[in-house]
């Protein structure tokens, strides 16, 4: 080769460097992170101390700690709120989706990452897997740790996420929430260990999938997804009908409910013991709610796994309640309060339950 053709074939390979890393540039998918607060962005006084402070860092400095998400995706951030999850409320959660429902009908933006507390990440999940109407990937991630402790959990669930938003074989998957390398479905969400980083299990179909070497394999469908086609919209409400949750357990009274009912709730959801069972007290208290107030009653249960069952030792259909099959007392509670923003019809409410 003289030295013409070896200057050629040189700038032959720059010009195609050049294309290759302007392409992969181009390629790079748009995933928004939206912040919240939680322990994910937690500070703690020392970095083996138990006490700290959730929601205590803004999320750009809570992305500084994983810059690695930068050669996967193009990020963009936003705070949505900045609080310990035991603090999530109807106001943040309806900002929240008509955020992610405006950003996802964009076609500049291929995903969403919600950084979230973790005590009520399994209602936040829910909440939107009911009210986004979008097949993009949207992820919920939080940590156990705060992120100044030693093996914080939290940059590694943020790398996994995002990975997880920007691969293909993610869309219409339903919302997820990717922790611990484990990929989990809305639909069945449980937080199932107080202080574990394993903690998230999806109790009754087990997990979606795994997130191994930073690419998401995913092992089932989720049952129950609604993402594009939900027959919810809050993207004009300002507020939710109010829900409470009220446990049954040996010697309860009709207590809670007397209380419930002075207090206007316009739902109930039980947490029953073993198929949503409740005490004569209680059931009795609950069926005047509906006939006398107008209340709408969904049968649920204390127990983590198996479904709370039509007709098997209550008459739903007698006592106009709905039983909330494989939906747990907080989904329960979201699914009510979103069914009640359009019916009062208690088989209308059971064919939800039913589908959901
Ligand atoms: N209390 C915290 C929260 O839910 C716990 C956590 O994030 O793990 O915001």
């Amino acid at each position: 080769m003289n030295k013409n053709s070896i200057r050629k074939a040189f700038s032959l390979m720059l010009v195609a460097l050049f294309v290759s890393v302007v392409i992969s540039a181009q390629a790079k998918k748009t995933v928004y992170i939206l912040a919240t607060g939680g322990t994910i962005a937690g500070q703690g006084a020392t970095e083996v101390t138990a006490g700290y402070k959730a929601g205590a860092i803004t999320v750009d400095e809570l992305l500084s700690a994983v810059p690695e998400i930068k050669n996967i995706a193009d990020i963009k951030a936003e705070q949505v709120a900045n609080i310990g999850s035991q603090d999530m409320n109807d106001e943040v959660w309806l900002k929240l989706s008509k955020r992610v429902n405006e950003l996802l009908s964009q076609s500049d933006v291929d995903g969403i990452v919600i950084t979230h507390g973790t005590d009520t990440q399994e209602e936040t999940a829910y909440f939107l897997n009911l009210t986004v109407k979008s097949d993009k990937p949207v992820i919920l991630v939080g940590s156990m740790r705060p992120s100044t402790a030693i093996s914080a959990d939290g940059p590694r669930n943020i790398y996994n996420s995002v990975a997880t938003a920007v691969a293909p074989e993610s869309v219409g998957k339903g919302v997820m929430v990717v922790m611990d390398d484990k990929i989990l479905g809305a639909d069945d969400l449980a937080k199932t260990n107080t202080l574990s980083v394993g903690t998230f299990e999806n109790p009754n179909y087990g997990p979606l999938g795994i997130v191994y070497n930073g690419k998401p394999i995913y092992t089932r469908q989720s049952v129950k997804r609604h993402t594009s086609n939900s027959e919810f919209d809050i993207m004009n409400l300002n507020q939710l009908p109010r829900v409470e949750i009220i446990l049954s357990y040996s010697n309860a009274t009709a207590l809670f409910v007397d209380a419930a009912v002075k207090a206007h709730v316009k739902g109930i959801v039980t947490a029953g013991v073993g198929n949503g069972n409740l005490t004569t007290l209680m059931q009795n208290a609950l069926e005047k709610a509906v006939k006398n107030h107008g209340i709408a009653v969904v049968r649920s249960s204390r127990i983590m796994t198996g479904p709370t069952a039509q007709w098997d030792e209550v008459d739903d259909d007698k006592l106009n309640f709905s039983a909330s099959w494989f939906i747990n007392p907080y989904r329960s509670r979201v699914l009510l309060m979103l069914a009640l923003t359009k019916t009062k019809d208690y088989k209308e409410i059971q064919r939800m339950f039913s589908e959901y």
